[in-house]
């Protein structure tokens, strides 16, 4: 009934063809819900384009504050469904007889909001704006090529997720070495990276891994800081091997 999709994966950066999975999916008559968390901090998403009826993501991974994020919902689907959550602001009238919500949005929006939050989130939009994801996309795209040549320099080095289409996200690991031991040194050494499954163990064991090292770069990432990864990386391998 519904089909649901990473618009990037997380746990290897890969763009997915979520157009095409959308037509595919409406031929056949399913909803198409859109994880788009790790895609808005790098691309754009046209939801009209995409004609997906759904579309989330939280506002911490493009530079908002927790606690915030959006869905996306087609009309007609957000008119069908019921309510999820009973406070102020949805009700329209009660009786004793019966209920009727409020219009949209209000149905979905129980409560006192975190309106304070709305707008740090509206602000960090108008932020990503204002650089341009052109540029974004361009710089990153950069620091993308950049980092998987130079960690592709790492004796024993795999890197997982090697299609064209890509997001600036590098997962990796090291012959021999568990991912958690490599990010546990570089982290001391002053390098954030995340290790482990990332929620996604149906593809770690596609790859028979129990973990990546995944290292995913911003636009206010610079080359220099990938070097000082390299160099991180590559101390830690000769202290565990
Ligand atoms: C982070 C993330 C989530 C969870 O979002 P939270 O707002 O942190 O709970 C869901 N899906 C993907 C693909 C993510 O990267």
């Amino acid at each position: 009934k519904v089909v649901t999709v990473n618009h990037i994966s997380n746990a290897l950066g890969i763009i997915n063809p979520i157009k095409y999975i959308i037509d595919k999916a409406h031929a056949v008559g399913s909803a198409v819900l859109i994880d788009g968390a790790q895609a808005v901090p790098h691309l754009k998403p046209d939801v009209q384009e995409l004609d997906c009826d759904f579309y989330a993501f939280s506002g911490h991974k493009m530079c908002g504050p927790t606690g915030t994020g959006i869905l996306y919902g087609k009309e007609e689907w957000l008119n069908k469904l019921p309510p999820y959550q009973g406070g102020g602001e949805m009700i329209k009238e009660v009786t004793f007889e019966k209920t009727t919500y409020a219009d949209l949005p209000h149905k979905f929006e129980a409560g006192t909001p975190n309106i304070a939050g709305g707008i740090v989130l509206g602000t960090a939009i108008d932020y990503l704006n204002n650089i341009g994801f052109e540029n974004i996309q361009e710089y990153e795209h950069e620091l993308l090529e950049y980092a998987t040549k130079r960690l592709s320099e790492i004796e024993g080095l795999r890197i997982y997720g090697t299609g064209k289409n890509k997001a600036s996200v590098v997962s990796f690991n090291i012959d021999g070495i568990h991912p958690y031991d490599i990010g546990s040194i570089i982290d001391k050494l002053g390098i954030a990276v995340r290790t482990g499954h990332h929620c996604a163990q149906p593809i770690m064991n596609f790859f028979c891994i129990p973990g990546t090292i995944r290292a995913s770069f911003s636009f206010y990432n610079t080359k220099e800081e990938i070097d000082l990864m390299v160099d991180a990386v590559k101390k830690a391998q000769t202290m565990l091997s």
